[in-house]
């Protein structure tokens, strides 16, 4: 220990009756904020990231996950005006058919740990098989509650509550069962250079939904995640209302 920072009584003299308060000659290293670094950017990043994106072109950069290193993509729905996003590993325009998972944004399940749908866990699932292979694609479709928002969804909620199933609550509120769109999907992929993927989903209506929009389904890959006590019904419900494939169908 610094001798100049003990009581007085401690440091053997005799008289002080405070404290000395004296800065130590060098201020611990932490202290010191590092020199800004230089910008660098050349001529063409720098026009790329300051012109203003036409409505349907993908924009990118690089993004670090729990699960590696991913390049962001995201663009404005032309028809819609939502953000949408996605995110890349590895080459996709290579001609090789492409692991992709389109996941529509479920805020309840992906960002406030709702146990109600298996949103979430699908949403890790993915991007963890992705990150396995080594190259794949998230397309991240913000198009909540299945297309009809987040406040009718939360109504759908609670009428689930009171005994409706996922269907039924939909159809009281004269709202679809399913309002999702996956135009603009087709849209990225082909800005990504992906015109074959092998889609990791139990939904046979993404498949035909694709595609209808002249992107090569070889593949289906199906993504189930553990179930727990509140969500059983709803994932029987998708099984058995909404043609999902479940876990024991033939792949
Ligand atoms: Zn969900």
């Amino acid at each position: 220990m610094n001798a100049r920072f003990l009581p007085a009584a401690a440091n053997g003299d005799s008289a002080p009756d405070s404290f000395p308060v004296t800065a130590p000659d060098t201020p611990p290293a932490a202290a010191v904020p590092p020199a800004a670094a230089p910008l660098e950017l050349s001529a063409r990043a720098l026009a790329t990231a300051l012109s203003v994106p036409a409505p349907g072109t993908l924009v990118s950069c690089r993004l670090p996950t729990r699960w590696g290193e991913f390049d962001l993509h995201g663009l404005v729905d032309p028809q819609t005006g939502a953000e949408h996003a996605a995110m890349s590993l590895g080459r996709l325009d290579d001609g090789a058919p492409v692991l992709t998972r389109l996941h529509s944004e479920c805020l309840t399940g992906d960002t406030l740990y709702s146990l109600k749908c298996d949103c979430g866990a699908q949403l890790e699932g993915a991007l963890s098989a992705i990150a396995e292979a080594g190259r794949g694609l998230l397309l991240y479709l913000r198009q909540e509650g299945r297309g009809i928002g987040l406040v009718n969804k939360i109504r759908a909620y609670a009428l689930q509550q009171a005994g409706a199933d996922t269907v039924e609550a939909n159809r009281l509120l004269g709202l679809p069962d399913d309002a999702r769109d996956y135009t603009v999907a087709a849209t990225m992929l082909r800005q990504l250079g992906v015109s074959r993927v092998r889609l990791l989903t139990n939904n046979p209506a993404k498949v035909e939904a694709l595609q209808r929009l002249g992107i090569a389904v070889v593949d289906r890959l199906p993504l189930h995640m553990p179930s727990n006590p509140h969500n059983q019904a709803y994932l029987r419900t998708k099984s058995r209302r909404m043609g999902h494939y479940g876990p024991d169908e033939p792949i």
